[in-house]
C-alpha cells in the first residue's frame, strides 16, 4: 500500500482523484490530501498541503519560542 497518491491506488477514486482544490482553486489537480480547514475536512492538493504544513510548523516553532521566553521571564503573563 505504498504510493497512496499515485498509480493504481487512485484509479478507483472519482475522476482518478482529480478535481478542484478548495484552497488554491486550481482545477484538474490531484486532491488527495485530507486537511481540516475551518473545522471541515477537505481534500486539497499537494502544494496546499505542503504550504499548510509549513505554516503549522512555523507557528509551532514560534509558540515554542514564545513559551520558552515566557519560562525565562515568568512574570510577563
Ligand atoms: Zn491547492
Amino acid at each position: 500500500m505504498s504510493k497512496a497518491h499515485r498509480g493504481k491506488g487512485i484509479r478507483t477514486l472519482a475522476n482518478h482523484g482529480r478535481g478542484k482544490c478548495p484552497v488554491c482553486k486550481k482545477d484538474g489537480v490531484k486532491i488527495l490530501y485530507e486537511m481540516e480547514i475551518d473545522g471541515e475536512k477537505k481534500n486539497i492538493c499537494k502544494m496546499c498541503k505542503a504550504t499548510l504544513a509549513n505554516a503549522a510548523a512555523v507557528k509551532a516553532k514560534k509558540e515554542a519560542a514564545a513559551s520558552a521566553a515566557a519560562d525565562a521571564a515568568p512574570a510577563s503573563v
